[in-house]
């Protein structure tokens, strides 16, 4: 089975432009590092129209979109992401485009809609995970948003934020009772404990060790590192390796290394007691990088690299659990 276990999907603001920026800011040093902005001054805004980064941004992606781009998937899995306050406007997963049939202006605060709505689109496909933001409105109402997204819209999980939205993932009154509450009602958490080159996020609220607490008081509650910790992959692979119900899903640092470091990654975790059913395939689509059969393709022919180093190639159903079949079983999708 092929999963993406990570994507999103619509829009983060209601404002094009806003949004445009907003990537800008992320994509810089990515652009740079190929050589085709300036290294060492802001581009001008010509030059970023010709890097191919428009001030229009990306095309709004839908749900017929995101399955044009996942040919051959049999999953996909969405992320709402949740409202929060920045540079005084709210942003979140909103529908700009107007065509999920949600009702009234796009609206973050409906972000766990939108993304049920991409569900109801093809719900053989898309898997939803809610998102909520404990820090906007308070605990018991991000609780209760959570069990109305899994109860009342159907969605299978929750992903959330701490870093962009500037709250603890130990905080004790703030993201535990959502932890307790994501385990009564029996989904997963993926957790973006990880880097991000959004300047306004906050580094320090994003290391993977803050989740140890986490997987001491919640021995229960089924936890993915979304990105795997990057940067600070080994800090997450040893999260993995000391709660049993700890996972890692590989977007973004996917797409960050070569596939001959991918290889060396993979052939590391074993010996450092990381059973590699414990990673997931995922791709952070859309955005340049995250092409999601450019990033399964890197994954399928990693072999190659221990072919060409006269290496033992990995197992083929090792590769094939990374792929989907562990996040399948993960989710019950099929047999253990
Ligand atoms: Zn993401």
């Amino acid at each position: 089975m092929l999963i993406d276990a990570h994507s999103h999907i619509l829009s983060l603001a209601a404002d094009p432009e806003f949004t445009a920026g907003y990537g800008r800011e992320g994509s810089l040093c990515i652009f740079r590092s190929m050589g085709v902005l300036p290294s060492h001054r802001m581009p001008t805004e010509d030059e970023w129209e010709a890097s191919g980064y428009s001030g229009r941004g990306w095309p709004l992606i839908g749900p017929a979109e995101s399955l044009r781009d996942h040919p051959g998937f049999d999953k996909i899995v969405v992320l709402a992401v949740s409202p929060q306050y920045l540079e005084g406007r709210l942003i979140g997963t909103v529908d700009t485009g107007g065509t999920l049939g949600v009702p009234g202006p796009p609206d973050p605060e409906r972000c766990n809609d939108y993304v049920a709505a991409v569900v109801r689109a093809a719900p053989d496909r898309f898997i939803g995970f809610a998102s909520v933001n404990p820090a906007l409105r308070g605990v018991r109402a991000a609780v209760a948003e959570l069990r109305r997204a899994v109860t009342e819209l159907g969605l299978s999980g929750v992903k959330l934020y701490p870093m962009y939205q500037h709250w603890s993932p130990a905080d004790r009154d703030l993201a535990f009772p959502v932890y307790q509450a994501a385990g009564e009602l029996g989904i997963p958490v993926m957790i973006h404990q990880a880097g991000s080159t959004r300047i306004d996020a906050a580094l320090e609220l994003g290391r993977p060790a803050l989740l140890d607490d986490v997987g001491r008081c919640f021995r229960d509650l089924r936890v993915i590192v979304a990105h795997c910790g990057h940067p600070w992959v080994d800090e997450a692979l040893f999260l993995l390796t000391k709660h049993p119900n700890f996972y890692g899903e590989l977007s973004y640092l996917l797409a960050s290394i070569t596939r001959r470091d991918l290889l060396a990654l993979l052939r590391r975790c074993e010996p450092m007691f990381v059973p590699l059913e414990k990673l997931f395939f995922g791709t952070d689509y859309p955005g340049f990088l995250y092409d999601p059969v450019a990033l399964a393709e890197k994954v399928r022919s990693v072999n190659d690299e221990a072919d060409a180093a006269g290496l033992d190639p990995l197992p083929q159903p090792k590769l094939d659990g990374l792929l989907g079949d562990n996040f399948a079983r993960f989710l019950g999708l099929a047999a253990e």
